[in-house]
């Protein structure tokens, strides 16, 4: 793989962000993100939805809701809409 193809991207971006790549691939990948903004933001958005996957999967107990939302904000909120 000398020079990488946005396919290739897409093909090797699961072991490219574990580093499971060979030196030849990374160099290549590389090269081509160099070059390829549409690469870099989906090996990007990639990375992300792995890392929050493996986030989940140490947290069992997470909870979007009780996380982002807290309930003594919720109750807050439906107080002043009851007024
Ligand atoms: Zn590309």
């Amino acid at each position: 793989m000398n020079y990488a193809s946005c396919q290739d991207c897409a093909n090797v971006a699961d072991r490219y962000i574990t580093e499971a790549v060979t030196s030849d691939e990374r160099v290549a990948i590389a090269h081509h993100l160099l070059a390829c903004q549409p690469c870099r933001d989906y090996l990007e958005s990639y990375e992300n939805t792995v890392y929050i996957v493996q986030s989940l999967g140490r947290r069992p107990e997470f909870t979007m809701g009780k996380e982002l939302v807290p309930e003594s904000l919720i109750e807050a909120i439906l107080a002043k809409r009851a007024e």
